[in-house]
């Protein structure tokens, strides 16, 4: 059984990519919760490794995090293609030791820097997605694009990634990520170098689920904070224009309504508007200069 049958749609399939990138030297470690009844999965998986010589280290998740939901997360796992890697990343992550969780993790040093930065500054009301676009000074990569994947920003959060995760139930969206990392900026080249690395992997293995990644990600976006956004399926015009024909179909925290019944969207300095064949239908006032960026990933 591969591992794309085992964690099938049925279990968190974003492990899956992560896996793969463990299992091919794209990461050196990983780390994932699963809850009691997930365990038989782990008992699959470690059937599975032992072709591509993976160790797998458990933790009751109690005696690493002492914070938030445990509901689905009883257990952590730290996977690496060695027992003194995943060892060490355990133990770093005991230690609280974040830059060398990060580094054990395989994730560019700039964003170590960039995240380690962003919780010294917390709490920050826009979340880091908005810190990850002022940081990016020219073309926003799709492979670097982490909006979807909201599981990772889910310290101090967790009430938000449980409502999302709910609004999303009949599919995993937050699996349409192909660096695991919140990178630095979404021009990041180390990012999209391992977001490269990683799709041409999952293009191999499984062709179906590297174009459901890509179409999900290579779009433009609305963005207001780490929780809230919309995603069109359209084209940015300019960096203050999307036109679209829709939108695309995972929900965020943000009420999209309106914007179902539009074809254009601008951004202007204090306020959004939404416009249905060049008649402005909706008008939404901006809190801030970065309440509503565009980001274009295509
Ligand atoms: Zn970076």
């Amino acid at each position: 059984m591969s591992y794309f049958e085992i964690l099938g749609n049925k279990y968190h399939p974003g492990h899956l990519q992560e896996l793969l990138a463990v299992e091919r030297g794209i990461k050196p470690a990983m780390r994932f919760s699963i809850s009691e009844a997930q365990k038989p999965l782990l008992e699959m998986l470690k059937k599975e490794s032992q072709k591509s010589g993976m160790f797998f280290i458990v933790k009751n998740y109690g005696e690493i995090h002492k914070f938030g939901s445990r509901k689905n997360a009883d257990y952590l796992i730290y996977a690496a293609k060695s027992e003194r890697l995943a060892k060490k990343l355990y133990q770093y992550e005991k230690a609280g030791d974040i830059r060398k969780v990060g580094e054990s993790l395989g994730y560019p040093e700039c964003c170590v820097d960039f995240y380690i930065d962003f919780l010294h500054s917390l709490p920050v009301k826009d979340g880091s997605c908005i810190k990850t676009f002022i940081n990016t000074k020219s073309k926003p990569h799709f492979h670097a694009n982490n909006i979807f994947n909201f599981q990772s920003r889910a310290s101090g959060s967790f009430e938000k990634v449980k409502m999302l995760n709910s609004l999303n139930a009949s599919k995993s969206y937050s699996r349409y990520f192909l660096i695991s990392h919140i990178p630095c900026s979404y021009d990041c080249s180390e990012s999209v170098a391992i977001g490269r690395e990683l799709l041409k992997v999952i293009k191999a293995e499984l062709p179906n689920f590297a174009d459901e990644i890509v179409s999900a990600l290579n779009r433009p976006f609305l963005l207001f904070d780490d929780f809230n956004w919309i995603a069109f399926n359209g084209a940015a015009k300019n960096k203050s224009t999307i036109e679209y024909e829709g939108i695309f179909p995972v929900r965020s925290l943000y009420p999209d309504d309106a914007f179902k019944n539009g074809n254009k969207v601008v951004v202007q300095k204090d306020e959004i508007q939404i416009l249905t064949n060049d008649e402005i239908t909706c008008r939404i006032k901006k809190k801030d200069e970065h309440d509503g960026v565009i980001i274009d990933f295509t």
